[in-house]
């Protein structure tokens, strides 16, 4: 019984801390920098941690972006305003997600810059034989330690976890709760204290801020992940942080200086916008 728990509940928050730090706040928004070796480390526990239901990096933050952009409206990848039914919505994300991930459908360029990749992870990650090694590993664990045939009740989460916790997140995060910020869209902060998708359920603050790396704005919200990023900034190991209340859009950190010197003039009337909203009245 305690292998079970420790296995589920340790699957659970393993595979939601590194989609809300390296697919999210990193890969999507770079709200902090990574060297390439980090880059390359989180890469790989993302995958490892996530298994059978890894979340593409580049068909993540494709979606993800396109998700702010068009919060809410019919644009909108996925919210439950348009499909209601929680499971309908997971359907049709996941087609819009292969489509970006394996390259069939390309986005307009500014939703696919500056997105994280590792081809030959991504390429095994994504592969039947493997994603079979997984689940036949999750069902193995069950099978050695499960007390009852009850607790197989448990397996499709591990074997769905990636989908479900983003499943959660944009349901949820778009429905139940309360709002802090009167936003266009009709995200919510659904707990206080996200201990279920360690920050992510703080979807109002985040739209508001999307590029802030703390997801909680008030002083009794606690962001799980936001602590644990504090604590990699101390060690050195997360660089450049983007100040808190940072809006989007933002001037993405891209990969060579040639490039971000190109993209400037393109981006300078967001970065004059973002500047004016926030200089102190
Ligand atoms: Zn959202
Ligand atoms: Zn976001």
């Amino acid at each position: 019984m305690t292998a079970i728990l420790i296995f589920f509940f340790g699957h659970w928050l393993s595979s939601v801390f590194f989609q809300t730090f390296y697919l999210h706040r990193y890969g999507a928004h770079r709200q902090f920098e990574l060297s390439r070796g980090w880059e390359r480390t989180f890469h790989l526990l993302t995958y490892l941690t996530q298994g059978a239901s890894y979340l593409h990096p580049r068909g993540y933050a494709i979606l993800h972006r396109m998700h702010h952009a068009y919060s809410d409206t019919e644009r909108d990848p996925h919210s439950p305003v348009f499909e209601p039914n929680i499971f309908k919505m997971m359907w049709e994300t996941k087609h819009r997600y292969d489509d970006f991930a394996y390259h069939r459908v390309e986005p307009e360029a500014r939703f696919a810059a500056a997105t994280p990749e590792w081809p030959f992870l991504d390429k095994l990650s994504q592969s039947w034989p493997m994603r079979i090694v997984w689940l036949a590993f999750y069902t193995g664990f069950y099978v050695v330690f499960a007390p009852s045939p009850w607790f197989y009740l448990l397996l499709p989460a591990h074997y769905l976890m990636g989908p479900i916790h983003g499943a959660i997140v944009n349901y949820a995060g778009h429905r139940f709760g309360y709002r802090n910020y009167a936003s266009a869209d009709v995200s919510r902060n659904t707990l206080p204290f996200d201990f279920v998708t360690l920050g992510e359920l703080f979807q109002n603050n985040h739209h508001e801020f999307a590029m802030s790396p703390n997801f909680a704005a008030r002083r009794f919200e606690v962001d799980p992940s936001y602590l644990v990023i504090r604590l990699f900034a101390a060690l050195g190991i997360v660089k450049n942080l983007s100040p808190q209340r940072a809006r989007y859009p933002h001037v993405p950190h891209t990969p060579s200086v040639r490039a971000e010197v190109a993209a400037m003039p393109a981006l300078l009337p967001d970065a004059v916008e973002v500047l004016a909203e926030q200089a102190p009245s």
